[in-house]
C-alpha cells in the first residue's frame, strides 16, 4: 500500500511516499479501516525532529489523525462493519491500568498513538481497535473530518475537564492561526465564556471572529497587556491557553486573575519558562497540563461536533505524495486551520 513514512528522525527528516506492506487485524477487536484524508499536528513534528525512543522502527508511517471508511473489523467488534465511515482518536490504551479502570485513557501507562508510537495514518490502510473509532459526522468532507479529532479533542479536554470553564468567565487563547488555538475558541464559547484571542496574522484574527472570540488582537503589533486589561481590567483573565511557552509565559502569568487557571498543551516558541513561586501561591493560580483526551472525552467531543458545535478549519490540502509540502508549511507557522493530507480521493 502507499503511506507517508519517514525513514529516520532529525532536522532535516521528511516524510516521503513510499509502497509499504499492509497492516492485518491483529486482534478480534480491531478494524482495518481504508484511510481518505490524514491532518497533520504538532506532534508529527516532534515525531519527525526525533523523540526519544519514538517512533519504535523505520520506515515509520506518519500522521495522527485520519478519516476514512472501515473496509474490514475482528471477530469480536460489533460497535462499527464495514462500509461505516469513521474518525479517530488516536490515544490507544490498554484498559487495564489504574488510568484506564477509573475511565481517564489519556493518562494509561501504555498510552500509544498513532503516527507516534504505533503506525500513522498517512496510509492507505490502517489497523486500530474498534474502540478508538467513531461515527464521522455527516455533511463534512473528508478533509474536516480528518482535522478533526486531536485539536478539539485537546481544547475539550484543556478547558472542560482541566481547567472547568465556567459561563461568563474571561478565556484568553493564544495563537489563533493553529488548529487547538481554534478549537478552543470553538470549545470556550461553547461552555459560556467570553473569549479574547490573539493573533500575529489578519488572517488568524478574523478566523478568530469568525469561530466565536469577542476581541481579538495582533499579539506582534499591539500590546497584548493594555488591550487584554481595556477589556477585563487589572483582574486580568480567569482562564489563558497557551500553547506557545517561552515567548508568552511572562505575559500570560501578567494577566492571569486570582484564582486564574493556565492551561497548556504545547511550546512552540521554546519550552523553558520560569515562574515565581510566591506569584503562584499568592494568586492561588492552577498551572494545568494537558494532553489528548479520554474515551469520554472524545466521545463528548464527537457528539458535540456531530451537533454543529464545533466545525475544523482546513487551511490547505495536499496529495499523499506531497506530504512534505505539509509538514514545510507547518514548520513556517504559515497555516491558518488544519493542514490535511489526501490519502485516497
Ligand atoms: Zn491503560
Amino acid at each position: 500500500m502507499r503511506a507517508l513514512v519517514l525513514e529516520g528522525a532529525g532536522e532535516e527528516a521528511e516524510p516521503v511516499l513510499a509502497d509499504v506492506p499492509a497492516p492485518a487485524l491483529s486482534s478480534p477487536g480491531d478494524v482495518r479501516v481504508a484511510m481518505r484524508a490524514a491532518a497533520l499536528n504538532r506532534l508529527d513534528m516532534f515525531v519527525a525532529g526525533g523523540l526519544p525512543g519514538i517512533p519504535p522502527a523505520y520506515p515509520h508511517i506518519v500522521g495522527a489523525d485520519g478519516a476514512g471508511v472501515v473496509e474490514s473489523v475482528g471477530a469480536d467488534v460489533t460497535s462499527v462493519k464495514p462500509g461505516d465511515e469513521v474518525v479517530f482518536n488516536p490515544g490507544t490504551f490498554c484498559g487495564e491500568c489504574p488510568a484506564c479502570a477509573r475511565g481517564d485513557e489519556a493518562l494509561c501507562d501504555r498510552i500509544a498513538i498513532l503516527g507516534e508510537h504505533r503506525s500513522g495514518t498517512a496510509a492507505e490502510l490502517v489497523v486500530l481497535p474498534a474502540r478508538n473509532v467513531g461515527a464521522a459526522p455527516a455533511g463534512w468532507s473528508w478533509a474536516e473530518r480528518a482535522a478533526l479529532t486531536v485539536a478539539t479533542m485537546t481544547a475539550w479536554r484543556m478547558l472542560s475537564s482541566r481547567a472547568r470553564v465556567q459561563p461568563g468567565e474571561t478565556v484568553l487563547v493564544w495563537g489563533a492561526g493553529g488548529g487547538v488555538a481554534q478549537a478552543a475558541i470553538q470549545v470556550a464559547v461553547h461552555l459560556g465564556a467570553t473569549v479574547i484571542a490573539t493573533s500575529s496574522r489578519a488572517a488568524g484574527l478574523e478566523r478568530a471572529r469568525q469561530l466565536g472570540a469577542s476581541h481579538v488582537v495582533n499579539h506582534n503589533a499591539d500590546d497584548v497587556v493594555a488591550f487584554v486589561r481595556g477589556i477585563v481590567g487589572r483582574r486580568g483573565c480567569d482562564v489563558v491557553v497557551d500553547s506557545v511557552g517561552e515567548a508568552t509565559w511572562p505575559t500570560s502569568l501578567r494577566l492571569l486573575a486570582r484564582g486564574g487557571r493556565m492551561v497548556v498543551c504545547g511550546a512552540t516558541s521554546g519550552p523553558m519558562v520560569g515562574l515565581d513561586a510566591r506569584r503562584l501561591f499568592w494568586h492561588q493560580w492552577s498551572i494545568l497540563g494537558s494532553t489528548m483526551g479520554s474515551q469520554a472525552e472524545f466521545r463528548e467531543m464527537l457528539a458535540l461536533a456531530h451537533s454543529g458545535k464545533f466545525r475544523p478549519v482546513v487551511d490547505k490540502v495536499v496529495p499523499l505524495a506531497e506530504g512534505a509540502k505539509a509538514y514545510a508549511r507547518l514548520a513556517r507557522g504559515e497555516q491558518v486551520g488544519k493542514l490535511v493530507i489526501e490519502v485516497t480521493s
